[in-house]
């Protein structure tokens, strides 16, 4: 356990703002994270869990505790002729995860490679991309809640996992340290190939079988041609979600924009490209001091030197506010605001 105070974030954020916490605290075990929070935590101060920053957006100094897990490790828990369980420490890159089941051959993971960020927040937001979501793969989670540092199992039901939301977005925010995550792979991989561009990518690549780790590769050379590397332009991925509305408000907008990209649920509700709205508003590109809209993401705001937390939230409200004028639509953040 390491204890820091007056500490940086500037490098656990991938907006690259540059803030100071009161208190950093490192745990590399799930016995560390239970003794902390028994014994160590100031109750009287805030508190937030971090993992690599990805969907966190600072607006000022933090007045309180940033936690960190640091702990590591991948362990087969259980298998039988056609599944395997693992174990995967929260304090692990979600990539190494991937990485490392693709190498074992597990199947399941490998349409969410490359999303940056540790193996303890992917269920928080339900992690996905390219036609999976954790939830498909996900089996459990162990936590320490933080009031009483006891050890909890959770299992999928109990997460609510829904479009980029989980119950630890809902009522159990900032409850519980999420030390470990099981994930039920596959030893007889189904394909998933039909989703965005995977299959044109395929189709530029030498290969002789199409396996996971094919997958793998045309999902990071799509992603790294794409995406801004937010080392270079700090970015925390997509800042809005698509919104979700109904029947009767979906064929309004179809009536003013015949070209409005849509996506049916089947159950009387739509989700809109929030992209393509936002496209269509004319703000790809659009830019305000230090901040922008990627000029080829239109759902990606970022920082392009020197961008104070505060100026990148007041963009996203502009941005925010235009959408809602024009398509009658209110874009919810991703990106969680601190
Ligand atoms: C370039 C880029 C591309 C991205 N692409 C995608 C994508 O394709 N799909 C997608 O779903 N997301 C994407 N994201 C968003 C982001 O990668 C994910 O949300 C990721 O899971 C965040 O992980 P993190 O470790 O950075 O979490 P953080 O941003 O540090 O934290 C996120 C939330 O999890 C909580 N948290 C973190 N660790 C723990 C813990 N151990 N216990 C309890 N709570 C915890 C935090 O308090 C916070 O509420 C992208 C981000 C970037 C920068």
């Amino acid at each position: 356990m390491e204890i820091l105070s007056n500490y940086s974030l500037k490098n656990y954020n991938t907006f690259g703002i540059d803030v100071v916490c009161k208190t950093f605290v490192s745990l590399q075990s799930q016995h560390e994270a239970s003794d902390y929070v028994k014994n160590k935590l100031d109750r009287t101060l805030p508190y937030i869990l971090i993992g690599e920053g990805s969907n966190l957006l600072f607006t000022k100094d933090f007045e309180g505790t940033t936690i960190q897990m640091q702990n590591k490790g991948f362990e087969l828990i259980d298998e039988n002729n056609k599944f395997v369980w693992i174990r995967a420490a929260a304090g692990e890159k979600w990539d190494d995860f991937v990485s490392w089941s693709v190498e074992k051959k597990y199947a399941g993971a490998e349409n969410l490679s490359k999303i940056p960020g540790n193996v303890g927040a992917a269920p928080i937001q339900n992690i996905g991309a390219y036609g999976v979501e954790i939830a498909e793969i996900f089996n459990g989670l162990e936590a320490i809640e933080i009031e009483t540092g006891k050890h909890r199992r959770f299992y999928l039901k109990e997460l609510k996992f829904g479009y980029r939301n989980s119950i630890f977005k809902q009522t159990l925010k900032n409850k519980y340290i999420i030390t470990a995550v099981m994930l039920k792979l596959n030893k007889f991989p189904f394909l998933k190939i039909d989703y965005g561009n995977i299959k044109s990518e395929l189709e530029t690549m030498a290969y002789e079988n199409l396996n996971i780790a094919i997958i793998r590769q045309a999902i990071i050379n799509i992603r790294s041609s794409k995406l801004p590397e937010p080392k270079e332009l700090g970015n925390a991925g997509s800042f809005f979600k698509n919104p979700v509305v109904d029947k009767q408000k979906h064929s309004n907008l179809k009536k003013s924009f015949p070209d409005l990209v849509a996506y049916d649920l089947n159950n009387g509700f739509f989700k809109l490209a929030a992209g393509w709205m936002i496209d269509h508003a004319g703000l790809k590109g659009y830019s305000k001091g230090n901040v922008a809209i990627h000029k080829n993401q239109a759902l990606i705001i970022v920082n392009q030197g020197g961008a104070s937390g505060q100026e990148i939230l007041e963009f996203s409200e502009e941005i925010q506010s235009k959408i809602l004028e024009m398509f009658g639509v209110k874009l919810e953040r991703e990106v969680s605001v601190i």
